[in-house]
């Protein structure tokens, strides 16, 4: 298991841990050994599922209603999590939303505004309340590492997303320039902050109208020929939470199977 060198393992947070890469993040951050609280904003249900599934593996686990892009909200998820929950060690910026698809025009405003509240300005909040309190660890306590910020970026950042969702993947261009910047402020207090970067992964994200449909044609377009799974994404992120990545900071990780390629036909 993995912990600050105090030996107190220190909590991991994990924003939209109800379902898809948030889930399997937060069971395998419990695996761990780390207590472990999640946010959701509608799946309630599932997210109570998650929290039992953390407690099984003996550690404290909490879920918390809170809607990321509600900077008040975030607000008082920390101010509860102060009174009685672990400190936290780890936080995982992984709530993210695709917003309305299409071409640029097909989008509204409103959308847009909603994809950089929840992506972006939620994310640079969660990172704040963070790190003010990482902040109030004592200097010379000995840890050489206090705290770990891994937020979670797209494959969009670079491509795009023409026609599909252009402001989502300016969104993740936005989380991947903020993070570079903030690894290095935070580097000599002790906290090393990361991107991971999904290729396409399996989860509900691709189902805005809640049907499965098949994905077998955007699979083939992937090198490995499949879409990856929301653990092998989990698995990323705990090694960039993990004592293992003591030297990376500012790192933009991509999962992504090879990438996308054009097939001969
Ligand atoms: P997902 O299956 O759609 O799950 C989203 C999770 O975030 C749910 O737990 C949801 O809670 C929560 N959530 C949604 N809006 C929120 C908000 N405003 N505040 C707090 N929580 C919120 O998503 P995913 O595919 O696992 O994606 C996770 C992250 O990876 C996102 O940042 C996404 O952009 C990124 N990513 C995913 C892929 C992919 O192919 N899946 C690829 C690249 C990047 P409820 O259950 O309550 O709705």
């Amino acid at each position: 298991m993995t912990m600050n060198k105090t030996q107190q393992p220190g909590a991991v947070l994990v924003t939209g841990g109800s379902r898809g890469i948030g889930r399997s993040t937060a069971i395998e951050a419990a695996r761990a050994g780390y207590p472990v609280c999640i946010t959701y904003v509608q799946n309630e249900t599932e997210a109570h599922s998650v929290v039992e599934q953390a407690k099984s593996y003996g550690v404290q686990a909490r879920a918390i209603q809170a809607d990321v892009g509600d900077l008040t909200q975030v607000r008082s998820l920390f101010e509860a999590l102060d009174v009685d929950f672990p400190p936290l060690y780890g936080l995982v910026n992984n709530a993210g939303i695709i917003g309305q698809r299409g071409s640029m025009l097909d989008i509204s405003a409103e959308s847009v505004a909603d994809v950089f509240a929840v992506n972006v300005l939620g994310l640079i909040e969660c990172c704040r309340q963070f790190l003010l309190r990482v902040d109030r660890v004592p200097e010379g306590s000995g840890r050489e590492c206090v705290g770990v910020i891994v937020n979670l970026s797209s494959g969009a950042a670079q491509e795009g997303a023409p026609f599909h969702y252009i402001p989502y993947g300016a969104s993740k261009a936005a989380v991947e320039t903020f993070s570079v910047g903030l690894a290095k402020e935070v580097a000599a207090k002790g906290v090393r902050v990361n991107v991971v970067s999904p290729g396409v992964i399996d989860t509900d994200i691709h189902y805005p109208d809640g049907v499965r449909k098949s994905m077998e044609a955007l699979a083939q377009t992937i090198a490995m020929g499949r879409m990856g799974t929301p653990q092998e994404i989990a698995h990323a992120i705990m090694w960039m939470l993990s004592a293992e990545a003591s030297y990376v900071s500012g790192a933009v990780l991509r999962v992504a199977g090879g990438g996308r390629i054009l097939r001969r036909t």
